[in-house]
């Protein structure tokens, strides 16, 4: 209540009349040059943003206090990558309040602030002020061509991003030497250290830039997190939100979230994958993350055929959400391809296993040694059940179809690799091993043939580069003396009794009209080449086998040989019946699948809430 001293006020104000005004002089200043010379260094100005260099990732739009900045679709950029998108930044000017928070958290410095009073277009923007004045105030644009380039304003400090120092060198786990680790099917990559995942953790921004790059959405910044406030239960709880199989996929996971990576742009990737390994080997006791989340029994049976990735995601998230879940395995053991396929010195059996067995620990039935089609029949799952999901993989090898591939020696991929897990292998020591493929199991087969003793050579039809194996997996199998022989195209194997020799042709690679891998062609003129070969061994890819299933189902579910058609919950076009994994997924790898497993026990879910 001073309202004395307010009716006083006009009188006061006369004084002002007298004095020298601070800022008559500004309206009469050229704005232009008073800009660059006069300005205060700590003035922030309008923002600019590098289109071309902008990721989209739209942190900047996240760590706004004003809610200033909206991304919107823009149609004249190009992705800076493939995980990068055509999302850009627009400010509204009314709420911002120029604290420079967006600079330091973009991950390419796209985002910078310039020291201008005047707001200006990008000559090729999409936008401009005649057409759209609305977003007169809204667009946030580079100009390179404008003074700010020379006169910046407010930067983020080198090195420094999310208002930290960033250490944009990733810390690697430590490995044997290729001489060392070559002797034996021992692992081989040492597990963190606490400190060690804290000191990795601790580079991640936390922007979620890696999650749409995984095929199953993890919650990969969560879990980053809790390893860096050194809780590893907390990362493991995370991780289980979307993936059961946590250790399996800390060892061996394609880990396209390292691509997407966003310290990966000015510096090295954060190591997602073996974090990952880290929560999960130093989690002791899997129940105390897995159990609490156990539901009470809904009645509902449901069955999953194959106890690969994506039958035991779907049992673990189905078994969640109440349902009485029973998994029919053909083999001895569960696990599937990672049983088999893998390779000890990448994935130990104990690992696998731990991961498995906190899965059938919640109640699950595991019926080994049972062949569906053969043991059962197909319709009684169906008839016995509510619902059945297949998650079979691909298990039919894909042949040469060259002259000689009958001859005893030659044997397909995962056939080889069944008999490396088992230890059944024959004598390779001295031998000359074969191996046709640029993939994992080609990767896999030939670095366990050199643990087994023998001179390996790996035949591909394209180049290195082209290879689908992970570079990590090339690399330590070059590392470890595999020979590598590129374009080369299978044209026949020799031999008396057995295989002796192999043949193949030099193919010239003629690029992809559609913008693909080359396309290796062999003609009149290719050398032909030959090199001894005790064994040949063909990893070339695997089929689905879907013989199980009566011949009018298939038909009625689309199986075209190869793939089998399903919808974003795994349904097929029979009512119950669902598929996931390598059967109904893009890529064939155990994280899609897992993701597939998931996707099918929500769909089982609201399908059987839908027969209500
Ligand atoms: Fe961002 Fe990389 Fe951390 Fe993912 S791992 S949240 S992309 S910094």
């Amino acid at each position: 209540m001073n309202s004395k001293k307010n009716g006083l006020a006009p009188i006061s104000a006369l004084k002002y009349l007298f004095k020298k005004p601070h800022t008559v002089r500004y309206p009469k200043e050229d704005l232009e040059v008073f800009s660059i010379k006069g300005i205060s260094p700590n003035y922030r100005g309008f923002h600019t943003n590098d289109l071309e260099k902008c990721i989209g990732c739209g942190n900047c739009a996240r760590v706004c206090p004003a809610s200033a900045i909206e991304m919107v679709e823009y149609d004249d950029v190009e992705p800076a990558n493939k995980f990068a998108n055509t999302m850009r930044p627009t400010i509204d000017y009314g709420r911002c309040c120029f604290c420079g928070q967006c600079v330091d958290v973009c991950p390419t410095s796209s985002l910078q602030m310039s020291r201008d009073f005047i707001h200006s277009f990008h000559p090729d923007s999409s936008l401009s002020p005649e057409e759209e004045p609305e977003s007169v105030v809204k667009d946030f644009i580079w100009r390179p061509d404008q003074k700010h380039a020379d006169n910046p304003g407010y930067l983020r400090p080198e090195g420094d991003l999310f208002g930290k120092v960033i250490d944009f060198d990733r810390n690697e786990p430590r490995k044997e030497a290729p001489s060392e680790r070559k002797l034996s099917f021992a692992k081989f990559v040492h597990t963190y250290s606490k400190e060690e995942a804290e000191k990795e953790a601790t580079r991640c921004l936390g922007c979620g830039a890696c999650v749409e790059a995984c095929p199953n959405q993890l919650h990969i910044p969560q879990y980053i997190a809790a390893i860096s406030k050194g809780d590893p239960e907390e990362s493991l709880a995370w991780i289980y939100k979307r993936n059961p199989l946590p250790l399996i996929c800390g060892e061996v996971c394609t880990h396209q979230c390292e691509e997407a990576c966003v310290v990966g742009i000015q510096g090295e990737p954060l190591a997602i994958k073996w974090l990952k390994a880290y929560s999960s080997e130093n989690v002791l006791k899997y129940q105390d993350v897995v159990e609490e989340k156990k539901m009470e029994p809904n009645g509902k049976k449901l069955v999953a055929v194959g106890a690969g990735p994506a039958s035991l995601s779907f049992g673990y998230y189905a078994k969640l959400l109440g349902y009485d879940v029973t998994i029919y395995e053909a083999e001895d053991k569960p696990g599937g391809a990672m049983m088999w396929g893998i390779p000890k010195y990448r994935l130990p059996k104990e690992e696998l296993m731990k991961d498995i067995n906190a899965i059938l620990d919640l109640g699950i039935k595991l019926k080994t040694n049972v062949k569906i089609g053969k043991d059962i029949s197909f319709d009684k799952l169906m008839k016995d059940y509510d619902a059945v999901f297949v998650g079979t993989g691909n298990s039919k090898p894909m042949t040469l179809r060259i002259v000689g591939e009958d001859l005893p020696g030659v044997m397909q991929g995962l056939t080889f690799m069944k008999l490396v897990n088992e230890e059944k292998t024959p004598e390779l020591k001295g031998k000359r091993v074969v191996v046709v493929g640029g993939g994992n199991v080609a990767m896999d087969v030939a670095r366990s043939s050199v643990r087994l003793g023998a001179d390996v050579t790996v035949v591909y039809r394209r180049r290195i580069v082209d290879m689908p194996a992970a570079l990590e997996e090339i690399e330590e199998a070059q590392e470890e003396g595999v020979k590598f022989v590129e374009t080369g195209v299978p044209l026949q194997i020799y031999g008396e009794k057995r295989t002796e020799e192999f043949e193949y042709a030099i193919a010239s690679l003629v690029p992809d009209p559609k913008g693909g891998r080359p396309r290796p062609v062999v003609n009149d003129k290719s050398p032909h080449m030959k090199i001894k070969a005790d064994y040949v061994v063909a990893a070339i890819g695997q089929h689905p086998n879907l013989d199980f299933l009566p011949e009018d189902m298939q038909k009625k579910i689309g199986f075209d040989g190869k793939h089998v058609p399903v919808d974003d919950y795994g349904r097929t076009n029979i009512d119950g019946l669902f598929f996931g994994g390598d059967l109904s997924n893009r890529r064939q790898d155990i994280i899609s699948a897992i993701g597939a497993g998931l996707r099918a026990a929500k769909g089982v879910d609201l399908y059987l809430a839908s027969q209500k």
